[in-house]
């Protein structure tokens, strides 16, 4: 060791060790400030067990991981570098192999390395560093190798994999959390890696970053660490929240907030029209929501959920798609040209659309076939849909009848005033994309949106009976403009 670089640096640390030590009160984001680019979050410092002089002279004792650090290298599961003048450094923001994991794996299970292990994976050596850990790792079913016989020793490792093996080598549950709910907005359920990540979550591994997780985004040794020493020790682990999975806006006047998800239970606070809640979970037609300090349920029908991730308006939303008529009922009908065809091309591409924006898009009908409106509409109840649309092609006896328009209810509907919004979104995309007349939006009461309590349209898209409008409704271009024109118009009102 050079003494002369070390001399200063132990002063240097030893006044930040005095600082936390005689500011117990420390706020972490004091920390956090100079931990560079880390995030906040899920770089909380939960506990100083482990502390002591900082072994490395790039993990300084005010360094976000540093007592996870400093656990793992007394328990020799991590040791860092050396430099050309014998000065150690754990190069933190740098990649972990597969081959360190593996290492890292077997001693945190209190395993060792197999004695005189021969490599069963083509691409390591016998002579390789770590092939007893390798060996030792496929023995735990800690690693798998690839289909084609390589382990992958120098390949790095991806957040999404790096919480597999944990999840696995630790045998971690859900920690009785509802493994339903969403915890991070860039891990869908039907990513590979969903339970394994949301195990880290509901454990206190891992809290990720302004609630995303970057499944995809390499580990780094100083994540790698966090959660491996979050996973072996539980003075680690950070509290879990339960997640926020949305923020919502009051669309009724007066809102009760209950003590639980009935409306017989305990009114404990009331919101108002415009008063902007966190939920926190959702559960069928139940929202967990926190307002000013106040943590309760609220009817899910009275809020405007809002995604939290500002680039996917629709990210989750529950939108129930209606090609309207089907089978036996052809709708409007002008020589062998029927509705009810009509309507579910474009449901079906509007569907495609809203799948793609990330939004539960739930069709009433994707073939020709025949719901009532009773079954319409107690569908999109049972399905706890968020906003229906229900799409139309009109007619009339005069061929000189044209144009688009779009129905609300205010009479009935709980979500009138939201349901005239949407309605107006969707009718000015639609003039606007497929250039269509502007008969404007009405408030009628049509049976699928007078019966329904959230925001709910009923679109015409033409005039099947009108020559300019007839051409548009039989061109499959016009039918993808429609869609596209309602799913923006939809995207503009979850915008607002
Ligand atoms: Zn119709």
């Amino acid at each position: 060791m050079s003494k002369g670089l070390l001399f200063p640096r132990i002063v240097f640390c030893f006044f930040l060790i005095s600082t936390l030590i005689f500011l117990p009160s420390i706020k972490p984001s004091m920390v956090y400030a100079q931990s560079g680019t880390e995030n906040p979050s899920e770089n909380e410092i939960v506990t100083t067990a482990g502390s002591s002089d900082p072994i490395y002279y790039d993990v300084p004792a005010d360094y976000w991981a540093f007592s996870n650090i400093q656990y793992l290298s007394n328990l020799q599961i991590i040791k860092g570098y050396e430099s050309s003048s014998g000065d150690k450094y754990f190069n933190p923001g740098g990649s972990v192999t597969r081959a360190q994991a593996a290492k890292m794996l077997v001693l945190a299970l209190g395993s060792t390395p197999k004695a005189n292990a021969v490599s069963s994976f083509s691409d390591v050596p016998n002579n390789h560093w770590a092939v007893g850990y390798i060996e030792r790792a496929k023995e735990l079913k800690l690693f798998e190798g690839f289909q084609n016989g390589t382990f992958g020793p120098e390949d790095t490792l991806k957040r999404s994999q790096m919480a597999k093996v944990i999840s696995e080598a630790f045998d971690l549950d859900f920690n009785n959390y509802d493994p339903s709910v969403q915890v991070f907005y860039d891990v869908s359920k039907d990513y590979w890696a969903y339970d394994y990540i949301a195990k880290l979550y509901y454990n206190g591994i891992s809290n990720g970053s302004n609630h995303k997780f970057t499944p995809e985004s390499l580990t780094n040794r100083a994540q790698f660490s966090a959660f491996l020493s979050r996973a072996i020790n539980p003075d680690f682990r950070m509290e879990v929240q339960d997640p926020t999975v949305a923020t919502a806006k009051v669309t009724a006047d007066v809102l009760n907030i209950r003590s639980q998800p009935s409306t017989t239970s305990t009114i404990i606070g009331k919101l108002s029209n415009g008063n902007i809640v966190t939920v926190r979970s959702i559960s069928g037609d139940w929202a967990n929501i926190e307002y000013n300090g106040v943590v309760g349920f609220v009817h899910k029908m009275y809020l405007k959920l809002y995604s939290l991730d500002p680039s996917k308006p629709l990210l989750n939303r529950i939108i129930v798609v209606d090609a309207g008529h089907g089978d036996h009922d052809p709708g409007a009908t002008v020589g062998t040209t029927y509705e009810k065809d009509i309507v579910l091309k474009v449901s079906n591409y509007l569907v495609g659309y809203l799948k793609n924006a990330g939004a539960q898009v739930i069709p009433t009908r994707t073939t020709d076939s025949f719901l009532s409106l009773e079954e319409r509409v107690n569908f999109t109840k049972s399905v706890d849909g968020e906003a229906f649309v229900s799409i139309h092609v009109n007619a009339a006896s005069s061929t000189a009848a044209k144009g688009t328009e779009v129905y609300y209810d205010t009479g009935s509907n709980e979500n009138g005033t939201e349901s005239r919004q949407l309605a107006y979104e969707i009718q000015k995309q639609i003039v606007a994309d497929a250039n269509m007349y502007d008969r404007n939006i009405k408030d009628s009461g049509f049976y699928v949106i007078r019966n329904n309590d959230i925001p709910a349209v009923l679109v015409e898209l033409g005039f099947l009976t009108n020559a300019e409008d007839r051409a548009k409704l039989t061109s499959d271009t016009y039918l993808q403009l429609y869609a596209k024109a309602i799913y923006e118009g939809l995207v503009e009102y979850y915008k607002k």
